[in-house]
């Protein structure tokens, strides 16, 4: 007989997104003159940078001929894309990261998914609410105790250090749903609980790109004493439109090791067994348009996609307020975290701005506990939508 794994029955159950659409279905059908605006969406729509498409397609003609023809590539990633991520996100920036301390991988989800197979099934896991679904399915998945950091609006929604010992901690900044960042006050408290514990930080920087703010650091790495005790992980899914297309990338120094047994090993060796074992590495065409975000037109590109985000959050984010919502989020980040008006359950408050603005968000209980009363609303739309949306909000509230 083959036996499931009984830890898939401890998942919960998301009905979020069914629900949602469940619920913007019925709307339309009794309301079929209406047109439906969504801020909930959680992808990106702009399409990819020309200076991407240009390398994926010369790249895809060196597979059509006999001397440029690539197979099986590196594992960890080729050396010209981890050069570049490497020269691109952090040296220019003054943080010591080397090309051999990172693995390119197909995205942000599978790495920060599986990452949880070179740790023990004894570690105890910390984990905050709200908060992205993978960190706490793949814990459980994997049978581990997961305790739960609740995040507070009194602190900007910005995790503490908890009371509790833990092994792992996830965090994550920018931050998907609340849009807060951490400052370097607060990653370097995260870094002294990760050193007294013994414990290893998974620091989930897919949203890097959408920090405006100088004070404001781009890398766990940033902080003094983090590489030996942090793991972080990029994508180009939101930075460069690569959702689709699918490329991302983890960062473990050489320097952080991971105990068991009376043994030590580093953690590099261990994922690099992992991706070897699991993996046979990102496609050539695409690690090739990842590689073209570095160029100077890339960059050039890539800001321009960035910022007509960050101006819709700027329009969501202003019209909010201006129509007396308490909202945060959408400086350094896509989203915008509203809080529901007069004691509205965050599914309230869906139901109304659907009903009186024809406009869907998503309801922050399904992020976690701690997002009952909240709601999430992305940058994500085209301009024109977003602008109609928070001009209907606007009359419907204000
Ligand atoms: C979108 C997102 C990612 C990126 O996922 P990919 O697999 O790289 O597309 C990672 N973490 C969070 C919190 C996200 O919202």
């Amino acid at each position: 007989m083959a036996f499931f794994n009984e830890n898939y029955t401890k998942l919960s159950e998301s009905y979020l997104f069914a629900t949602i659409e469940q619920r913007v279905n019925a709307y339309k059908k009794a309301n079929p003159d209406k047109k439906v605006i969504s801020l909930g969406i959680g992808d990106v729509t702009r399409p990819l940078p020309q200076v991407c498409l240009n390398a994926m397609h010369a790249a895809v003609d060196e597979m059509g001929s006999a001397e440029t023809f690539r197979g099986y590539g590196p594992y960890e990633g080729y050396a010209f894309l981890r050069d570049a991520i490497a020269e691109g996100d952090f040296r220019s920036r003054g943080i010591d990261i080397s090309a051999d301390e990172i693995f390119v991988s197909d995205g942000a989800k599978s790495d920060t998914g599986n990452i949880g197979d070179i740790f023990g099934p004894e570690n105890v896991v910390a984990i905050t609410d709200p908060v992205y679904p993978v960190y706490i399915d793949t814990n459980v998945m994997a049978g581990r105790t997961v305790k739960i950091i609740p995040c507070e609006e009194a602190n900007g929604f910005a995790p503490l250090p908890p009371s509790f010992h833990a092994d792992i901690v996830y965090l994550c900044s920018p931050n998907n749903p609340t849009g807060s960042v951490l400052n370097k006050r607060q990653l370097a408290d995260w870094v002294t609980y990760a050193k007294a514990n013994h414990a290893v930080i998974l620091y989930d920087a897919a949203y890097e790109r959408f920090i405006t703010e100088d004070e404001i650091p781009h890398s766990i790495f940033e902080i003094e004493g983090a590489k030996s005790c942090a793991i972080e992980f990029r994508s180009f899914s939101k930075t460069a439109g690569f959702t689709g297309t699918r490329c991302g990338y983890a960062v473990i120094p050489k320097e952080l090791t991971l105990t068991a047994g009376g043994e030590t090993f580093p953690a590099h060796k261990l994922w690099l067994r992992h991706q070897s074992t699991k993996y046979n590495g990102t496609s050539y065409i695409i690690q090739r348009g990842a590689a073209a975000v570095f160029t100077p037109e890339g960059r050039k590109e890539v800001a321009e996609l960035i910022d007509d985000y960050l101006e819709n959050a700027r329009i969501i984010r202003e019209g909010l307020l201006a129509a007396g919502f308490s909202c945060s989020g959408g400086v350094n980040a896509p989203y915008i975290w509203l809080k529901c008006p007069q004691g509205l359950s965050s599914w309230e408050l869906f139901d109304e701005l659907l009903n009186k603005a024809s406009v869907v968000g998503t309801p922050g209980a399904g992020f976690g506990e701690k997002g009952e009363g909240f709601f999430r609303l992305t940058s994500f739309g085209s301009r024109g939508d977003t602008v109609e949306a928070v001009q209907r909000i606007e009359q419907a509230f204000k």
